[in-house]
C-alpha cells in the first residue's frame, strides 16, 4: 500500500504508488483503449472488462480487505482512476461510482451488511449505483422527496431518482430517502437490491458523452425494503452521501486529468506529423507554447489532486474543501486541455476516429455531476466566508 505521507514529504510517488499506477495503466492500454470508441458508438456497458479490472483489485479500491477489498488509499485511487481514464474516461468514472457506493457500505454498514454485500461488490459480480439526485433535487440535494415510510420491519418507498449512473444494469442501489422531516436531517440511506418488487427503471437517456454506461431514472412504487438494509441510524443519510462524494470528487477529477492527458499525448503525436506552410505543426512556436501550457496546467491539477487525496486519507479538517477545490480545478482544466487538443487536430479533431472528440464529450459532464462546479465554489466560499 502506498503511504500518502511518502508522496507529500518528498513530492514524489513511492515505488508502490508507481507499481499501482502502472498496473492500471497497462490494463487501460490493453483492455479499455482499443475498444473505447466502439463502446461509445454502440452504447455498450463493458461488464466483462470491469470484472477483469476488479480481479486486479480495482472493484473495491478502498474497501477493507476482510471483505475482499484492496484496502488502498485515496491517493492510490487517484492514480488508478487517472490511469483507467487514459483508456476510457466513461468506464473509469463508472468504476469510481461503484467504488464510492461500496465504500459507503463498508464505512457505515454493519458487519452483517458488509459481509452480505461487499465480497460480491469487490469482484464486481454485483455492481452498485449511487442514488441521490431527483427531478426537483439536484444541486439542492437535501430537498430530496423520495419517501420511505416504516411498516413493521420494512420501509415502503415511493418516489424517483433521476440521472442514475449504471441504473438498470447494476445490482445494488445505495439510495438516499426521506424517513423524517424536511432538510438534511430527515434523510437516511438504504441499500436496495435490484430484484426488489416495486423497483423499476426509466429509459436509457440519450446523452452527449458517457455513452459506455447507461443513465436511467430509478422508480420506487411501494417498494418494500427491509429495515435491515439501512446504513447506520435514521437521519444520517445525507452525511453518508456527502462523505461518499468527497472521495468521488477526487476520482472524477482524476478521470478528467487522465482523459486530458490521453488527448494531449494524441496531440503531441499529431503535431509531429501534420504539416502546414512547409513546416511540421510542432515547429510553430505559438503551438509549442500552447502545448507547454496544456502540460503545465494538467500537472498543476494532478499535483493538487494528490494533495487533496492525501488530506482525505489523513482525515484533515479541511479535506472536504480541498476535495471540492480539486474537483472544480481538475475537471475545468481537464475539459479545457481536451478541447485545446481537439483544436490542434484541426478538422480531424472533430472526427470520431481520432478519438479526441469523444474525450471532450466525456469530460464535459465531469463539470456538472457529483456536485456542479458552481456548487464546488459554494462549498469553498462557505468554508472561507462562513455562514
Ligand atoms: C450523465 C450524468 C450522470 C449522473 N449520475 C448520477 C448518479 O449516478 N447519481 C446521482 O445521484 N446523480 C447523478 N447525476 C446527477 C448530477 O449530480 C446532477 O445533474 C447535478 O448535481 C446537478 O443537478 P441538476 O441537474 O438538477 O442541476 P440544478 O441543480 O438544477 O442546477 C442548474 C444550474 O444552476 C446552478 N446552481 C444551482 N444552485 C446554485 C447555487 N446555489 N449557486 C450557484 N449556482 C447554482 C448549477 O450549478 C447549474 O449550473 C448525473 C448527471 C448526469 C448528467
Amino acid at each position: 500500500m502506498g503511504s500518502p505521507e511518502d508522496a507529500m514529504t518528498h513530492f514524489a510517488l513511492s515505488e508502490d504508488h508507481i507499481a499501482i499506477r502502472d498496473m492500471a495503466r497497462t490494463f487501460a492500454e490493453e483492455q479499455l483503449a482499443p475498444h473505447a470508441l466502439a463502446w461509445d458508438e454502440a452504447k455498450h456497458f463493458p461488464v466483462e472488462e470491469m470484472r477483469a479490472a476488479a480481479a486486479l483489485g480495482m472493484g473495491g479500491v478502498y474497501v477493507r480487505e476482510d471483505v475482499g477489498g484492496s484496502g488502498l488509499t485515496r491517493l492510490d485511487a487517484a492514480l488508478i482512476f487517472e490511469a483507467l481514464a487514459s483508456g476510457c474516461p466513461t468506464v473509469s468514472a463508472f468504476i469510481s461510482i461503484h467504488n464510492m457506493a461500496s465504500w459507503m457500505i463498508d464505512t457505515y454498514g454493519s458487519d452483517e451488511q458488509r459481509r452480505r454485500f461487499l465480497p460480491k461488490l469487490a469482484t464486481m459480480e454485483w455492481m452498485a449505483s449511487y442514488c441521490l439526485t431527483e427531478a426537483n433535487a439536484g444541486s439542492d440535494a437535501a430537498a430530496l422527496a423520495t419517501k420511505a415510510v416504516r411498516d413493521g420491519d420494512h420501509y415502503v418507498l415511493n418516489g424517483a431518482k433521476q440521472f442514475i449512473s449504471g441504473a438498470g444494469a447494476t445490482d445494488v442501489y445505495v439510495v438516499m430517502v426521506r424517513t423524517g422531516g424536511e432538510g438534511a436531517g430527515g434523510v437516511s440511506t438504504l441499500v436496495v437490491p435490484k430484484d426488489t418488487p416495486g423497483l423499476s427503471f426509466g429509459a436509457n437517456e440519450r446523452k452527449m458523452g458517457w455513452n459506455a454506461q447507461p443513465t436511467r431514472s430509478v422508480i420506487f412504487d411501494n417498494a418494500r425494503v427491509p429495515v435491515a438494509n439501512r446504513l447506520g441510524e435514521e437521519g444520517i443519510g445525507f452525511k453518508i452521501a456527502m462523505a461518499g462524494l468527497d472521495g468521488g470528487r477526487l476520482n472524477i477529477a482524476a478521470c478528467s486529468i487522465g482523459g486530458a492527458q490521453a488527448a494531449l499525448d494524441k496531440t503531441l503525436a499529431y503535431v509531429n506529423q501534420r504539416k502546414a506552410f512547409g513546416k511540421r505543426l510542432d515547429e510553430f512556436q505559438a503551438l509549442q507554447f500552447r502545448i507547454a501550457d496544456m502540460a503545465t496546467e494538467l500537472e498543476a491539477a494532478r499535483t493538487f489532486l494528490w494533495r487533496a487525496a492525501a488530506a482525505l486519507d489523513r482525515k484533515d479538517g479541511d479535506a472536504s474543501r480541498l476535495c471540492a477545490m480539486a474537483k472544480r480545478f481538475g475537471t475545468d482544466i481537464g475539459f479545457e486541455v481536451a478541447n485545446q487538443a481537439l483544436q490542434l487536430h484541426g478538422g480531424y479533431g472533430y472526427l470520431a476516429e481520432y478519438g479526441v472528440e469523444k474525450i471532450v464529450r466525456d469530460l464535459r459532464v465531469h463539470q456538472i455531476l457529483e456536485g456542479t462546479n458552481e456548487i464546488m465554489r459554494v462549498i469553498v466560499a462557505r468554508s472561507l466566508i462562513g455562514r
